[in-house]
């Protein structure tokens, strides 16, 4: 997709045409639009860099802080590359971005959890898990993926947040399957030692396992959830994942 920049012929339209049409269509409509090559977010932070290594603080400094913002670079990550550019780039440089970064990502200080996980996730978080809620510990959140054929559910859980220990029924076939999407979580079946999850792994539980998942007391966490198709499938939700036994996870 193509960005659209109309700054330059907005300020130097009739004083520079030539100067304003390729900034707007050559510089932003071409190059930057070039997102199969380089990310948004990637060219952002090659811009930031090359601004505050020249010392540039000046107002296209701030519209290159406020797209990297958007862009996705979080206020932790802002803060995390001009201290590594500081190194290169020089000390003083990085003092004075640093003045204008932290009025750029100011009302970000106080950004939920919840947000910033979500951007970490290509699925939505979806909506209070209200219809469950009483077969777990702390906040979850459910978003339906699929609903025909193979049900898929993306299933999010607040730090601390699990659910109860549970059996997946089936006479044949059945059973679940985790797929981590996000944060880090835990899986933990009857008389064994927990497993931690992180984005990637899978776990296949098997039909009559009694067994729980759930975050990490001190991460979000997200799985999808997959109903592996089977005869005669039911739930059996049971008693709820004591303090003692969840805070034995590291
Ligand atoms: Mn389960």
């Amino acid at each position: 997709m193509a960005v659209k920049q109309t700054a330059g012929r907005a300020a130097l339209g009739e004083f520079a045409p030539k100067f304003a049409q390729l900034n707007d269509d050559v510089l932003f409509g071409e190059v930057w639009s070039r997102e199969d090559k380089l990310s948004l977010r990637d060219r952002s932070l090659v811009t930031v860099v090359a601004l505050m290594a020249q010392g540039l603080v000046d107002s296209s400094f701030q519209y290159h802080l406020t797209t990297a913002k958007h862009n996705g670079i979080t206020r932790q990550e802002i803060a995390e590359i001009l201290t590594h550019a500081a190194f290169y780039a020089g000390w003083p440089k990085a003092w004075a971005a640093f003045r204008m970064a932290k009025e750029v990502w100011a009302e970000d200080d106080g950004e939920d959890g919840k947000a910033m996980h979500q951007r970490e996730m290509v699925f939505p978080i979806g909506a209070p898990n209200d219809g469950f809620a009483r077969y777990f510990v702390g906040q979850s959140y459910l978003q339906p993926l699929s609903t025909s054929q193979v049900g898929v559910y993306n299933v999010t859980f607040e730090p601390g947040c699990r659910n109860n220990w549970h059996i997946h029924h089936a006479a044949k076939g059945g059973g679940q399957i985790l797929v981590c999407v996000a944060g880090r979580g835990y899986y933990q079946e009857w008389g064994r030692e927990a497993r931690e999850l992180h984005p990637g792994d899978v776990v296949n539980i098997p039909p009559e396992v009694k067994h729980w998942h759930g975050a990490a007391p001190d991460s979000w966490f997200s799985h999808l959830a997959l109903e592996v198709p089977g005869e005669d499938c039911s739930n059996e939700w049971l008693e709820a994942v004591t303090d003692e036994v969840y805070g034995k996870l590291s």
